[in-house]
């Protein structure tokens, strides 16, 4: 399920850094952890580890722009919009709602997409 998924998405979801770069390695990150961590596509982003760095370690990383979980929700959207439900996610919390909203990526990633486009 992993390998199907890696194969799908080369490139990370946040900064578009490509696997064919090895300067950083691309991981898959669940949207829902902890005790609601479930392996389901619906639930992965490909992240490369700089940017997956920065969202659990945040400042103690590097000086980057934040990264939260409503920006990933929103990179799920926007990258994996037939796999993107948040119901699904809000059922893994046994909940029925997620309680807040996908957000924009901030410009900052998305001057990274451009650099990463090749
Ligand atoms: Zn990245
Ligand atoms: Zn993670």
């Amino acid at each position: 399920m992993f390998e199907e998924f890696a194969r799908e998405f080369p490139r990370c979801a946040v900064c578009h850094w490509p696997e064919h770069d090895t300067r950083r390695r691309l991981e898959i990150h669940h949207l829902m952890s902890g005790s609601a961590r479930k392996d389901d596509r619906r639930n992965f982003l490909r992240l490369c580890s700089q940017c997956h760095g920065i969202y659990h370690q945040g400042k103690i990383f590097g000086n980057f722009p934040d990264l939260n979980k409503r920006i990933l929700l929103g990179c799920k959207r926007e990258e994996d919009p037939e796999y993107y439900d948040p119901e699904f996610l809000a059922q893994l919390r046994h909940r029925k709602h997620l309680g807040y909203e996908p957000e924009e990526l901030p410009e900052w990633y998305r001057r990274e997409r451009s650099k990463h486009a090749r």
